[in-house]
């Protein structure tokens, strides 16, 4: 029986008890094994025989791999699970092995399972990082924030980019040198500030004025706001103001710049709610730091605020920031150098004359005016045009000063009313001597509800000597009025409407701060209310009682109407015999929809002479 078995079945002959074309297949693959295999009972009869040397079962593909005692191969399909041929191999002694067919599975599931693992831990590691980042901000208490600008980091900013505020240019320059050539000042004995502070409205360039410190002296520059010392744990700012100091002592000379320092250099016990202590504790271990320092350390300490009335009187005691430098609002020829500094960027056609939109621009800050070149050069790209022109400029101005325009108002009896509105202001502009220029009346409404505006512009001179008087002031109420006072004379009291309201605010404001504060009144020369009072919110809530007597404070009232009400009646008296005039102009606005102050006034002169020849009509015009 040795040599018997499966050879003595004839090739190709159908086999039973097993799938065949899966074996015919696998017969096809598997290269070595040209025998045709037995059947499962064959099988199991030459184990019995002993004509099998070895068995090698894999289980997953349900074959078992027959070697036989003469050496040749042959694969035969079975059961995963067959127990019989399990056992039938045991007792007849045959060495059975189960390969583990999943090998190579397993090399590709590894792979697969060893990159997803390599995600896992990746995001894990993400997360803990991002976690602890945040661990240390919450709980890392007081590292410096400030960013440090080191000298070969080019901070693109020099004094060239900074116009139109030259003394503090100037002052600013001396620190500039200072750090530089500290040998000038110390050999012959001059202390240098510790502290500078800029003081000045916003926009007017206090930031960009530290930068291009920065930027000219080449040395370390420490910029932290004044509101990132302040945070949510109790002892954060105090620590990051030590912090920031230890750091800026190593890399002295230095300049170590706290913008907004309003923020934390508020005056201590103001504050609703028994004061912040948070920022107490800053300003406190601010004002340790700064009397730490050696004189001439080569640590300078510059600050910006636009709120020095609510600073910590402490901060501005000598040694502290004992400099103060004023940044002003830019005059005429200031405009111009900002505005040049500006269009260094910007393609300007060359009919934009910048002394002509200097001037037009009167008690814009040097943000403002980067702002209308901006817009300007957005038009510009948005009309698709090359460059800057007058056009451009126009409406740049108009947009930033009054809103984006809506469209044209289609209702006729409205228009008309808000024309004769708008014309009773632009009308009064021209007559009283004291007001502002006309500028324009328009129809054109603007986003907000504006359904039409006459502006004014307001005198230079008068802008730039910050002295008001008190015709001044009167000329404004009046002119304020005007709208109303059209509104009267033309459609009566019954028909007067509510858009007058903003103007009446404006002259209530202006008619108590005339009686309260600048002594223009029957009630004397006296000061009754002091600018900004509400600063010290928390502490002067308190102390919520006037300064003066219940009486006075009538009397104020009374006042404060009765000026408005001359205000108004002088619209009234100045309006009322001009009601030709008055038609003229409206039918004009109406049609054109906007007037340019020249031609305006041009209009009204022609009319002021005919009514020279009727002398008794002039007499009740003059004032
Ligand atoms: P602030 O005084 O409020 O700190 P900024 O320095 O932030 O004002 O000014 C804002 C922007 O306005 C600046 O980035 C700059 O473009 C422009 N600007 C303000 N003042 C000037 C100036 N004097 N010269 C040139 N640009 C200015
Ligand atoms: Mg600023
Ligand atoms: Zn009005």
């Amino acid at each position: 029986m040795s040599s018997s078995g499966s050879p003595d079945l004839p090739a190709g002959q159908p086999r039973t008890g097993q799938p065949g074309s899966e074996a015919g297949g696998l017969l096809r693959d598997i290269g070595w094994s040209r025998v045709p295999p037995p059947s499962y009972s064959q099988l199991l009869k030459q184990l019995r025989q002993g004509s099998v040397k070895e068995l090698v079962l894999a289980p997953g593909q349900r074959q078992l791999s027959v070697t036989y005692t003469d050496g040749r191969r042959v694969n035969v399909p079975v059961f995963s699970n067959d127990q019989l041929l399990l056992r039938t191999a045991q007792e007849s002694r045959v060495p059975l092995t189960v390969r583990d067919e999943r090998q190579d599975q397993a090399t590709a599931s590894l792979v697969s399972n060893g990159l997803l693992l390599l995600l896992l831990f990746g995001g894990l590691a993400l997360l803990i990082r991002r976690s602890a980042q945040v661990a240390n901000r919450a709980m890392g208490f007081g590292r410096s924030k400030a960013r440090m600008v080191q000298p070969e980091a080019a901070v693109p900013v020099r004094f060239e980019d900074v116009a139109g505020i030259q003394e503090a240019k100037e002052e600013l320059q001396e620190v500039v040198t200072f750090l530089k050539q500290p040998e000038r000042f110390t050999a012959v004995g001059a202390k240098i500030p510790r502290g500078v502070l800029l003081v000045g409205p916003p926009g007017t360039g206090k930031t960009l004025l530290a930068k291009a410190i920065a930027g000219e002296a080449g040395v370390p520059f420490f910029s932290l706001s004044g509101s990132e010392f302040v945070e949510m744990f109790v002892g954060v700012g105090a620590s990051r103001v030590r912090d920031l100091f230890r750091q800026a002592k190593e890399k002295a000379p230095c300049i170590v710049f706290i913008d907004e320092i309003d923020a934390v250099g508020r005056q201590r016990g103001a504050g609703i709610g028994g004061g912040n202590d948070e920022r107490e504790q800053t300003l406190n271990q601010l004002l340790t730091e700064m009397d730490g320092f050696a004189d001439n350390s080569g640590v300078i300490l510059l600050a910006a605020t636009n709120r020095p009335d609510v600073l910590d009187a402490a901060l501005m005691r000598p040694g502290r920031f004992d400099r103060r430098i004023h940044v002003d609002l830019p005059d005429r020829k200031g405009r111009e150098a900002i505005l040049a500094v500006h269009a260094r960027s910007r393609p300007l056609s060359p009919e934009v004359c910048l002394a002509d939109w200097a001037s037009r621009t009167p008690g814009f800050s040097g943000a403002d005016l980067a702002n209308l070149l901006n817009e300007a050069a957005i038009l510009t790209a948005r009309r698709d045009s090359t460059c800057i022109d007058e056009q451009a400029m126009g409406d740049a101005l108009e947009r930033i000063t009054m809103g984006l325009t809506a469209a044209p108002l289609q209702d006729s009896a409205k228009k008309r009313l808000i024309a004769y509105h708008e014309i009773g202001h632009a009308l009064l502009t021209t007559l009283v001597p004291a007001a502002d220029r006309l500028d324009k009346v328009t129809l054109l409404p603007r986003a907000g509800g504006v359904g039409g505006f006459a502006r004014t512009m307001p005198d230079e001179e008068v802008l730039d000597s910050g002295l008001i008087s008190k015709a001044y002031l009167q000329a404004r109420m009046v002119v304020a009025m005007g709208g109303r006072a059209a509104e009267l004379v033309v459609f009566g009291p019954s028909e007067i409407t509510q858009g007058a309201s903003s103007d009446l605010e404006l002259v209530s404001r202006i008619s108590r701060e005339m009686v309260t504060r600048y002594g223009f009144s029957p009630l004397g020369p006296v000061s009754l209310e002091a600018e900004g009072s509400e600063v010290f919110l928390g502490r002067d809530w308190l102390r919520s009682e006037p300064h003066y007597s219940r009486e006075t404070g009538n009397r104020i009232d009374a006042q404060v109407q009765q000026q408005a009400r001359l205000a108004l009646d002088t619209a009234v008296a100045l309006l009322q015999p001009r009601r030709e005039l008055l038609d003229e102009l409206v039918t004009l606005l109406i049609e054109q929809e906007t007037i340019e102050g020249p031609a305006f006034t041009a209009v009204v002169e022609r009319f002021e002479q005919q009514g020279a020849a009727q002398p008794n009509r002039m007499s009740r015009l003059r004032r």
